[in-house]
């Protein structure tokens, strides 16, 4: 009895131990496209024995329950209000900008119009009725009449008087089947250029949409799941949670070795069964770091692979070595081991 106590005690604990709410991404983590990731699925559904479980998109372009609609094919049983999206997050920002019930000017679709409308506010599509503000999501009915008028509401700066202006997110690029289309962060990026003026913004990596589901769910110890560094791991760490990246969408282990300051994940994840999976500690020894069955040293300019062990150790070890060297990638020779990318293809 007492070995079984001792052996207990060392168990090496999993990412989810102690985590009260899950909350994961959605393309890339949960779905690519239509279609389920693998995997993704049957952990989710094991970690809501545990944990709530709630979903975060950047997409303004769909509402909560055509998320949840989707979610629920794929066979994650969801609810509208597990899912929280950035025109929610603009909703709570506006809310502490103007008036209840005020008139909005909306540069986007449904899915922000029926947030908007659901909190109480007034929709219009022209600067000429005197909008007490201008949110700006995604849509791919967004035209240049849309941004005209948002442009035409935000003449003024808003330290002059001028009218709040919130925009969900500013993802770049939106991935569609037929390839890499502009995302809200051009069509944003469109209307700064006319105006001279710099959008709040509300989705990730900035904290407002994670400030809204730790509220929305009551989180104490929530876990962040997500596949980019630079709006899903940066975000949650800016909003104080423990992050895992997985390795089935955007951020290939490349990236992963580069990541700066700010962007790192707490968990590196092959697919989101390592949720339930001991996470080997990092042991560190002068230079030298190993993660599992895996040993990687700085020497100098060169990481030096010393024991190979399992890829997904080897990239945590890389990752860990090169992080906490406090010097950048570039200045390094990195092996091409250290960032092979078998990850993609399961
Ligand atoms: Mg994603």
């Amino acid at each position: 009895m007492p070995l079984f106590r001792r052996d207990a005690a060392r168990r090496e604990a999993t990412p989810l131990d102690g985590v009260d709410t899950v909350l994961a991404d959605l393309d890339g983590v949960v779905y690519a496209g239509a279609g389920a990731i693998p995997y993704a699925v049957e952990s989710l559904n094991r970690a809501r024995s545990g944990a709530r479980i709630g979903y975060i998109t950047n997409n303004a372009s769909r509402t909560d329950a055509s998320v949840a609609a989707h979610l629920s094919e794929l066979g994650l049983p969801t609810r509208p209000d597990e899912i929280v999206t950035s025109p929610q997050a603009a909703v709570r920002l506006l809310a502490e900008r103007v008036a209840p019930g005020a008139t909005i000017l909306v540069v986007g679709g449904d899915g922000l119009i029926d947030e908007l409308t659901k909190a109480g506010f007034a929709v219009t599509r022209s600067a000429d009725d005197a909008p007490a503000a201008v949110v700006q999501g995604f849509a791919p009915e967004v035209d240049w009449k849309q941004l005209a008028e948002a442009a035409f509401a935000l003449q003024t700066p808003e330290d002059e008087g001028g009218i709040p202006w919130i925009a969900t997110n500013t993802d770049w690029t939106i991935p569609q089947s037929r390839g890499i289309a502009p995302g809200n962060g051009t069509l944003v990026s469109a209307v700064h250029t006319a105006v001279g003026r710099l959008a709040t913004v509300a989705g990730k990596p900035e904290t407002p949409i994670f400030e809204e589901a730790v509220a929305r769910f009551d989180a104490t110890s929530p876990l962040f799941l997500g596949d980019r560094l630079d709006t899903d791991i940066a975000g949650a760490s800016r909003a104080g949670m423990r992050s895992v990246l997985v390795l089935t969408g955007i951020d290939r282990p490349k990236h992963v070795l580069a990541a700066p300051a700010g962007s790192r994940p707490d968990y590196i994840l092959a697919d989101l069964r390592g949720l339930f999976q001991p996470y080997p500690t990092v042991v560190t020894d002068g230079d030298r770091v190993t993660v599992g069955s895996s040993t990687v040293r700085v020497d100098g300019a060169h990481i030096v692979i010393e024991r190979a062990g399992d890829q997904l150790d080897l990239l945590r070890a890389g990752a860990r070595a090169i992080w906490d060297s406090g010097r950048a990638i570039f200045g390094f020779r990195v092996p091409e081991q250290l960032y092979a990318d078998p990850f993609r293809s399961r």
